[in-house]
């Protein structure tokens, strides 16, 4: 059988994982915060852009929220608190935490 410590160090090595894969997707997507898109000189339909760069965006703050999430479960895992609910402060499930590895929440206070 697997000692909690064992399976939180797994668990941290995947949010890890995950947060160098999200920075990097944010990274590619941005520039200093802002979405950044090299379209071509002929690439002129100022309305498609508008529209890419919004499409970016929605992309970009998806990635950021799931990036912030990862971050709050690390800071979870140092204070020890991973896999409690912030609200009651029991245990969340275990198929819960499968699912929703990030969450910091019981399945009462979702
Ligand atoms: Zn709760």
């Amino acid at each position: 059988m697997q000692c909690v410590a064992d399976k939180h160090a797994e668990i941290r090595a995947e949010f890890e994982k995950e947060r160098a894969h999200l920075l990097e997707r944010i990274d590619e997507l941005t520039v200093g915060g802002e979405i950044d898109l090299d379209f071509d000189d002929d690439f002129a339909d100022r309305g498609q852009v508008a529209s890419e760069k919004g499409e970016h965006r929605v992309l970009a703050d998806t990635l950021e929220a799931q990036l912030k999430l990862v971050e709050k479960a690390l800071a979870r895992l140092d204070e020890g608190t991973y896999g409690t609910c912030s609200v009651c402060d029991k245990p969340i499930s275990a198929e819960r935490l499968e699912v929703l590895p990030a969450t910091d929440r019981c399945i009462d206070h979702a």
